[in-house]
């Protein structure tokens, strides 16, 4: 994907898995055939297999630039984690992700900020890494930022079941270490990341997938664009709103939730910056009826 430049704010997609086969029925569990039947069509090979009955996904962070920040939000798998239970998360050793970043001219320090729209396992697994045996932070110069409601769900669960690692296991390998080195910022909501007089970075409740997603809304001197988290998983989604994600905490308001980005994102015109379409990804929303598609960039 080409660097999108809103008007004083410019956003690249850094890349570290595209794309990842995965089980349909095991990523929305209330999917049946007549679903995927009734998409196969314009989802097309590069999306959907449907001998295999596997959904192409991506896992990729958005890199934003705004008044002299580098902003990176959501962070992947990372390196060297410990998932037996999770196969494409578990021990991987992947030199896409830094390379990405490498050809923005970026390395790990120049990171201002680090966002994570949520404290699942794939979007905080870059915020450490291994060092001689011990989870180091990755982006030592940054400031993370995290939702404080989300932060007290997770915390919450760990106190209910201190057996069960929360995240399986992301939570005490790639959260807790970046708080005890004092780099956390927890926040409102509605926190606003970068703001000036023609632009913004802020963040917006999305609730439903975990209790305290938020999404991050961009808007330069030009155009707007949202990066929506985990609202939205899968392109079929934007035919099968009824589609309950595996990863879904209150399913019916994520639907809700879903449905309100979706006609916001038409409305306003403002580009929708999903967290696990594969490339191109980023793209317009339009309606069709009472369902949308959507207009790919380049
Ligand atoms: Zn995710």
């Amino acid at each position: 994907m080409r660097t999108l430049d809103l008007g004083g704010v410019r956003v690249d997609r850094i890349v570290e898995i595209d794309p990842l086969w995965v089980d349909a029925f095991w990523f929305y569990k209330n999917i049946d055939q007549a679903a995927l039947d009734r998409n196969v069509a314009w989802l097309g090979p590069r999306l959907y297999d449907p001998s295999a009955r596997m959904f192409a996904i991506s896992f990729h962070s958005w890199l934003v630039r705004a008044g002299g920040l580098n902003i990176l939000v959501d962070t992947c798998n990372g390196n060297h984690k410990e998932r037996p239970t999770m196969h494409w998360q578990h021990r991987l050793k992947l030199d896409t992700y830094m390379r990405a970043l490498a050809a923005h001219g970026l390395t790990a320090d120049d990171i201002d900020v680090v966002m994570c729209t949520h404290l699942h396992t794939d979007h905080v697994g870059w915020n450490t890494r291994l060092e001689d045996g011990r989870w180091v932070p990755t982006f030592k110069n940054a400031r993370h930022v995290f939702s404080r409601r989300e932060y007290e769900h997770h915390v919450a669960r760990q106190k209910e079941t201190p057996d069960v690692p929360i995240g399986h296991g992301s939570f005490r390998d790639s959260v807790l270490p970046v708080v005890e080195a004092g780099l956390v910022d927890f926040v409102a909501d509605d926190h606003a990341l970068f703001h000036d007089l023609e632009e913004n970075v802020r963040l917006e409740p999305s609730h439903g997938h975990t209790p305290g997603h938020v999404c991050v809304s961009i808007e330069g001197r030009r155009d707007k664009a949202l990066i929506t988290g985990d609202a939205i998983h899968h392109q079929i989604q934007l035919r099968e709103h009824q589609l309950v994600n595996v990863g879904d905490f209150e399913p019916e308001k994520a639907r809700a939730t879903r449905l309100s980005l979706l006609n916001r994102c038409c409305d306003e015109h403002r580009l929708m910056l999903t967290c696990h379409f594969v490339g191109p990804t980023a793209g317009y929303i339009r309606r069709d009826g009472d369902l949308f598609d959507i207009e790919h960039l380049e």
